[in-house]
């Protein structure tokens, strides 16, 4: 635990949001608000000439375009977190997250034999606030990372929020690169002068060893919807609203997801390279169906008005993600974010943060911070991590073993265990 201490010497905290804002994995949404006004976004028209063009379309097909659409998507032109944004995350509410992440990657690495060289990949990264507070940890740690090649690679679609993150995350001015045939279309240098790359596929990711970064990620990846009816299942369909005039509506019709695309992709890269992924998101082990709602302004927002201008989500269901895995590497997980932050040492790290904070607005919004992160009626019960590992990593025979080290010895994977460091 000493670490967690010894990690208290630099920044200490940054005053960061925190209430009323509200976090996306609380509330339901059939779809069925009452709509209090239903402006024809560009979005929709879109949709409109689409569906009247090519008939229905899928859930999945909805939430793609109404998300990612490349000119646009609700992510890729606007800065929707925050208070002013429409829903708020776990690492901007308090640092403390972002750090005990940090030490849950030098904690695999340090398990899996120190290896010369590491790729930290994360997947949909916001603000970069989240890698900012995990680089924070690593440059206070560099005595043990010393000698160790590292490199950050991030996976965003938005343009807006790609800005953000080389702001945050970077000194150096970022380079655009024109060439069209390059995968990475941004790279710098972080201001702990780590080289940093972004890409907008996972595919585009060099495949090295690599630990992998997912929060709040996999539950805006689209998600195809069905309903059981007397003759079956039957998929749900969006429809223009024969009543009313510029209004989308559900409908049944008479599958393979982006999700377990995505899922397929990082288990091979980890049995095939070695590493970890580490995911958190809120959802569930398969004991939930409809959840797929809509966000705005931190309110509830019905999922088929003025599309483009509110995020959709769905909660993430982890038995999916282990089934879709297909047995190419162990899982972990899912456990609540509160015992894992607790397993990684939550409440050492706030007392270092309370002991050094003289003013007692930064006491107050630690201590905030920490109850919106672990209260079981906020986000502690509702958010889970889930990890996915190489199958040695269990059985101590570490696919890229240090030299040195002659007797491997499993170590517990840290959060979901105690942390244990060596
Ligand atoms: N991890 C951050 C942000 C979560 S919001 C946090 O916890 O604060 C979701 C993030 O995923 C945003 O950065 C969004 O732009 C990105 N995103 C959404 N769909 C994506 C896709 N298909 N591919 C890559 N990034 C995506």
């Amino acid at each position: 635990m000493s670490v967690l201490a010894a990690s208290g010497a630099g920044r200490l905290c940054a005053v960061r949001a925190v209430l009323p804002c509200l976090w996306r994995g609380k509330y339901f949404s059939s779809g069925n608000e009452p709509a209090e006004n239903n402006p024809v976004t560009p979005m929709l028209r879109h949709l409109m000439y689409k569906i009247k063009s090519t008939g229905p379309i899928t859930v999945a097909e909805y939430m793609k375009e109404v998300l990612t659409n490349p000119a646009k998507g609700y992510y890729v032109n606007r800065d929707m977190l925050g208070e002013k944004g429409d829903f708020i995350t776990s690492p901007e509410i308090s640092q403390i997250f972002g750090e005990l992440l940090g030490i849950w990657f030098i904690s695999e690495w340090i398990a899996t034999g120190k290896n010369a060289a590491f790729q930290l990949v994360e997947l949909g990264p916001g603000r970069g606030t989240l890698l900012g507070d995990i680089l924070r940890v690593f440059s206070q740690l560099a005595s043990v990372l010393k000698n160790c090649d590292i490199s950050i690679h991030l996976v965003e679609v938005s343009q807006k929020l790609s800005e953000i993150q080389a702001l945050t995350l970077t000194e150096e001015k970022v380079l655009l690169e024109r060439n069209a045939g390059s995968p990475v279309y941004m790279k710098g240098v972080t201001k702990s002068g780590i080289p940093i790359s972004w890409y907008r596929d996972l595919q585009d990711v060099p495949k090295e060893y690599s630990f992998y970064l997912a929060h709040e990620f996999f539950d805006v990846l689209p998600v195809h919807k069905f309903q059981k009816t007397p003759r079956g299942w039957r998929e749900v369909l969006i429809d223009i609203d024969p009543q009313v005039s510029d209004k989308l509506r559900f409908v049944l019709a008479p599958c393979a997801t982006p999700a377990e695309a995505f899922i397929q992709e990082l288990s091979q890269r980890i049995s095939l390279t070695g590493g970890a992924a580490l995911i958190a998101d809120y959802g569930h082990d398969g004991t939930k169906t409809d959840t797929f709602r809509g966000f705005c302004g931190h309110r509830l927002h019905d999922v088929l008005i003025a599309p483009g201008t509110a995020d959709l989500t769905a909660d993430v269901d982890f038995s999916y993600l282990r089934r879709m895995s297909q047995g190419k590497v162990a899982s972990l997980g899912p456990i609540k974010q509160q015992t894992f932050l607790r397993n990684m040492g939550i409440d050492v790290r706030l007392k270092v943060l309370l002991d050094k904070a003289d003013e007692p607005s930064l006491r107050q919004q630690l201590l905030q911070g920490y109850d919106m992160l672990m209260n079981p009626t906020k986000m502690g019960e509702r958010f889970n991590f889930f990890a996915l590992i190489p199958h040695q990593r269990l059985h101590g025979r570490n696919h890229q073993m240090n030299a040195c080290q002659s007797k491997p010895s499993p170590s517990p994977v840290a959060g979901f265990g105690e942390l244990v460091w060596r």
